[in-house]
């Protein structure tokens, strides 16, 4: 049996965050796996502020508990992520895995997580103390390491609005279904008139564990 507590807005669960050891549990599917005895769980589903995707000018805000399946009917949800997370897994685990989850299990082969370091996404955090902004790049240190201090919750993903439209995305796994990545790219590209003036390649998961290998590459005047 699954022990935990179901916190029902964003304050109670910071609440039971720092008087509880419970673990942060969204749709369970890396935590089911594990299945760490007597460990009590901070479920997160139900929190309003963790379930929505928003706009702004500059960004597509995607909540941390808001699965695949949902990013994926989404219209604002950028195409190059789309692509990557409708080949994770099955159909169900896209119904319950979220994107807080993927990048919350530290995992080096979350395919969310490769487009998110592409993008040069931005994690919100949040605790009683309030917000804090990170680079991808900067939260997520390693294999299992995280820059997510003790009291913290991943809140949100910004995906940039503009700048994505144009790119390239691989992913090679063992079979066509319920592939794990053995290796994935994902290339964006910007060209301004007939010059490519930005290169951003991505080259995760070579056989080494560790943080998705980046190469980034401004070419400027590089005329097709
Ligand atoms: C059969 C199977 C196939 C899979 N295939 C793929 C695949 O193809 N590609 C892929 O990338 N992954 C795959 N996965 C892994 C998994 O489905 C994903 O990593 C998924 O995104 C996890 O999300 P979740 O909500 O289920 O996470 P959970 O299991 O709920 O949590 C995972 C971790 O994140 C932490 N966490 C969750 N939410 C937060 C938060 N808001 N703040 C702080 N910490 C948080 C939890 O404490 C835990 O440590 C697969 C898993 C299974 C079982």
């Amino acid at each position: 049996m699954v022990n935990g507590y179901a916190a029902e807005s964003l304050q109670q669960a910071l609440d039971i965050l720092v008087n509880t050891d419970a673990v942060p549990y969204a749709g369970g599917t890396d935590l089911m796996v594990e299945n760490r005895p007597d460990v009590k769980y901070l479920f997160l589903k139900k929190i309003p502020e963790l379930r929505a995707i928003t706009v702004d000018e500059q960004y597509v805000h995607i909540g941390a508990a808001v699965t695949f399946t949902e990013a994926i009917a989404n219209p604002d949800v950028p195409k190059l992520m789309k692509e990557a997370i409708t080949l994770i897994g099955s159909p169900a685990i896209r119904n319950a895995g979220t994107f807080g989850g993927n990048i919350g299990n530290g995992s080096d082969k979350a395919d969310s997580v490769l487009i998110e370091f592409a993008a040069d996404a931005k994690i919100c955090l949040v605790s009683q103390a309030g917000e804090r902004l990170v680079d991808v790049a900067h939260f997520y240190l390693g294999r299992k390491k995280l820059d997510l201090h003790p009291g913290e919750l991943i809140k949100e993903i910004l995906l940039p609005r503009y700048g994505l439209e144009q790119y390239t995305y691989q992913k090679v796994g063992g079979r066509k279904a319920l592939a794990i990545t053995f290796v994935s790219f994902a290339g964006v590209f910007q060209y301004f008139k007939c010059a490519m003036a930005g290169l951003r390649i991505l080259r995760p998961h070579l056989g080494q564990p560790g943080t998705p290998s980046r190469d980034i590459r401004i070419l400027k005047r590089c005329f097709l």
